[in-house]
């Protein structure tokens, strides 16, 4: 029996309800939870940023945007998050990837104000994922974790296999799933013998852009596959699973169509967790 399609469609349907109840919820003239979207040159940058302007306004979400330039400088890039920290009108602060080559990864988590870092790219966010104490998780990864639950798929005493460790996906993956009780593994480009790990895990997780990277034979039968990948080939996005594990896992995400859509829902659920209107441990 082919896999179980684990489309994000309807996670993302769930969110937006819960998003439009609470914000249904303020008072009369309430200012909206206001995101300030640092925006990068670069084409899957744009991709990404008209993607969430698109759904944050049909959520009455309030998008601010701002260009980072090519030539931006630390000094720059630091006095514009400074100044979106002393905004009140500024609820969330997203800069999205890739940053412009003069802004390393950990100039944003030093610069980023855990109170508006929506994203979970700050120290102070990252060290409590690392503690198991998260508070704002990277919408990427907590949307996977999310996207199963919404499918009654069981992670506590699950042997995952992540494999890629990136700061964006695949380390904070790991650290979601370890705090939801999983035994993690975690692979890279420098793990020997990737199919020996990934053909013990009840749960498979992808994260490295590579299509095809996941072949059949690399899947327990009955596992569960989650698929980040994404990779434009001829004009069409596919993941790093290979289609034919459909025929030995129990259920899979479809790429496109799984984990996409239900980043950007996660991203506007983190936006209201920072308004302090979304409360509790659901996302
Ligand atoms: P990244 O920063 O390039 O990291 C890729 C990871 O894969 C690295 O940890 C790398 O290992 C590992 N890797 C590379 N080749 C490998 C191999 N042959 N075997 C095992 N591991 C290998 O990428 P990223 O930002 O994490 O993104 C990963 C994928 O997710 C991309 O396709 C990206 O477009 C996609 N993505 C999807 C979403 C979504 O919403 N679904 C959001 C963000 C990103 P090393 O650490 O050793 O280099």
């Amino acid at each position: 029996m082919p896999a179980r399609p684990l489309t994000g469609a309807p996670v993302v349907s769930q969110l937006h309800d819960k998003i439009r109840s609470l914000l249904a919820s303020l008072p009369s003239g309430t200012a909206r939870p206001t995101l300030a979207l640092l925006i990068p040159g670069d084409p899957s940058a744009l991709a990404y940023a008209r993607t969430i302007r698109k759904q944050f306004r049909s959520l009455e979400l309030e998008v601010r945007e701002f260009t980072l330039e090519d030539c931006l400088d630390i000094p720059s890039f630091v006095t514009l998050i400074k100044q979106l920290e002393s905004d009140h009108s500024v609820t969330g602060i997203l800069a999205l990837q890739p940053l412009p080559s003069a802004i390393d990864r950990h100039t944003l988590s030093h610069t980023m104000p855990p109170t508006k870092d929506v994203d979970g790219v700050s120290f102070e966010q990252q060290g409590r994922l690392a503690v198991g104490r998260p508070h704002i998780a990277p919408s990427t990864p907590l949307g996977g974790l999310i996207l199963l639950r919404h499918y009654g798929v069981d992670i506590a005493g699950k042997h995952a296999v992540v494999i890629g460790r990136s700061p964006v996906v695949g380390r904070p993956l790991a650290l979601l799933l370890l705090a939801a009780d999983a035994t993690v593994t975690i692979c890279h480009s420098r793990t020997t013998n990737l199919a020996a790990l990934t053909r013990q895990a009840d749960l498979v997780f992808a994260a490295v852009g590579h299509p095809g990277l996941v072949t059949p034979d690399m899947v327990k039968p009955g596992a569960v596959v989650v698929d980040f990948g994404v990779t434009v080939v001829e004009g069409r996005v596919v993941g790093d699973v290979h289609p034919a594990v459909a025929d030995v896992a129990a259920a899979l995400t479809p790429v496109p169509g799984g984990t996409g859509p239900v980043t950007t829902a996660v991203l506007a659920c983190n936006l209201l967790r920072l308004a302090g209107l979304w409360t509790g441990d659901d996302v």
